[in-house]
């Protein structure tokens, strides 16, 4: 008997006929035998909704009200699908983050999971329940609801696999699992059977949304192996697990990220401790930094240029007004019409010259280079936004990463997928 813990995400939930279809899957999988534990996304676009429904009321709501509603739309969720599976003859139980046990910190928005109780998740499949747990959500010592952060159900997931000590997680959604770039801009991009822990990491790091960065770092800590597949189809999906992954590949995958907004700092003063108090302030606002370069200082000045998702930049533009003020910077600039492109495998790091390739595809495309950072195995850049599709095809046919076959070939639209699976049913 293996125990499965199985997410599904908005997509998958956005009507009562993907829930019913969801209900089938799992009472399918408890009729194997299996003990299972699904997590819920919040139904279709429930969260922007919400998000919306607060910043209607508030444009800058308090964070603890803002999770104490964002949470409900995954507790609904968990309701519908319980009730799906008990029409289907078994029984089913859903819980809430606080009854399922996870306990969190009290960063609201960003909690951070601190411990899974899994008495209560234990009591019910012992029963021979399917447990339907509530994503994105738990509970601080003092018993608020926290939430963490945007797509934070594949963490829970996680969470929960590490601590039943399940044997797979399997998260299913509208993508069919990991690809080397994303098939809507790159249509000869091609599934990866299995991907590293690492990889996935830095994938998810460069912007992929596939999977939320900290469920795969919860995954490798814990040694949980995670089956990302479509919630539409059948098909083999991607295992994120230990190990060489892609053995003959330098690159496993290609990212480009638009989320991400590049501020410049004019005329920073340019003196011992000025970085640490900048970022420092910064920090205490709660924004989060990504790419950082510093130029080249003249005169005692220095130009630092950074990247921050748009979404922060409500948040940091006071802040910067602020440290132009106090910290005597000349200036900002921010600029939101930039994308970021992201070349990550571990293979790069026994193989010169693959960002030399990246910037040569990238001249030849017209593209002009703003920003680069590179890690061990990942080089990051931020260009202008205009040209990055067709710059991202050319960078995956230079890295031989194209399959055979177009992915609109091979591959069913989700309608069409939903229209199988309807049919099916
Ligand atoms: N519903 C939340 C969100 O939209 C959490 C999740 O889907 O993982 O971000
Ligand atoms: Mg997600």
């Amino acid at each position: 008997m293996a125990l499965l813990v199985c997410k599904f995400g908005g997509t998958s939930l956005a009507t009562p006929e993907r829930v019913q279809a969801v209900a089938k899957k799992l009472v399918a999988y408890h009729r194997q035998g299996e003990r299972v534990v699904a997590v819920v996304s919040a139904m279709g676009k429930t969260t922007d909704d919400l998000l919306a429904l607060a910043k209607s009321v508030n444009p800058h709501p308090p964070a603890r009200e803002l999770d104490r509603l964002l949470a409900t739309g995954e507790q609904a969720s968990m309701a519908v699908l319980a009730m799906a599976i008990e029409a289907l003859g078994v029984h089913s139980t859903s819980l809430s983050g606080r009854q399922a046990g996870i306990m969190t910190t009290t960063v609201f928005s960003r909690a951070q999971i601190s411990e899974v109780r899994a008495d209560r998740i234990n009591e019910e499949l012992d029963c021979g329940r399917i447990v339907v747990v509530a994503g994105f959500q738990g509970i601080t010592p003092k018993g608020d609801i926290t939430t963490l952060g945007r797509g934070g159900s594949d963490t829970t997931a996680v969470a929960l696999a590490a601590g039943l000590q399940a044997d797979l997680c399997e998260i299913y959604s509208d993508v069919a699992g990991v690809y080397t770039a994303d098939p809507r801009i790159v249509q000869r991009a091609s599934k990866l059977a299995n991907i590293s822990y690492e990889d996935m990491l830095e994938l998810a790091a460069a912007g992929s949304g596939v999977l939320q960065m900290r469920s795969v770092e919860l995954a490798r800590n814990f040694g949980v192996t995670i089956y990302c597949r479509s919630a539409f189809s059948a098909d083999v999906g991607t295992y994120v697990r230990e190990g060489k992954a892609m053995e003959e590949s330098i690159v496993t995958g290609i990212v480009s990220d638009l989320s991400k907004a590049k501020v410049t700092l004019r005329g920073v003063p340019d003196r011992v401790g000025l970085a640490a108090e900048l970022f420092g302030t910064i920090a205490d606002g709660g924004v989060l930094v990504d790419m950082i370069v510093q130029n080249i200082s003249e005169f005692g000045l220095t130009d630092i240029s950074f990247t921050v998702p748009k979404s922060e930049l409500s948040r940091l533009e006071p802040i910067l007004d602020k440290l132009v003020q106090i910290l005597g910077v000349r200036g900002f600039i921010v600029a939101e019409d930039v994308a970021k492109i992201s070349v990550v495998g571990a293979g790069m790091q026994s193989s010169p010259g693959i960002a030399a390739q990246m910037f040569k595809v990238l001249a030849n495309c017209g593209v002009n280079l703003d920003m680069i950072a590179t890690s061990s195995i990942r080089i990051s850049v931020v260009v202008g936004a205009a040209g990055v599709e067709q710059a991202m095809r050319e960078l995956h046919t230079a890295y031989g990463l194209d399959s055979d076959s177009d992915f609109a070939d091979t591959h069913l639209t989700a309608a069409e997928l939903e229209a199988k699976m309807t049919k099916g049913r």
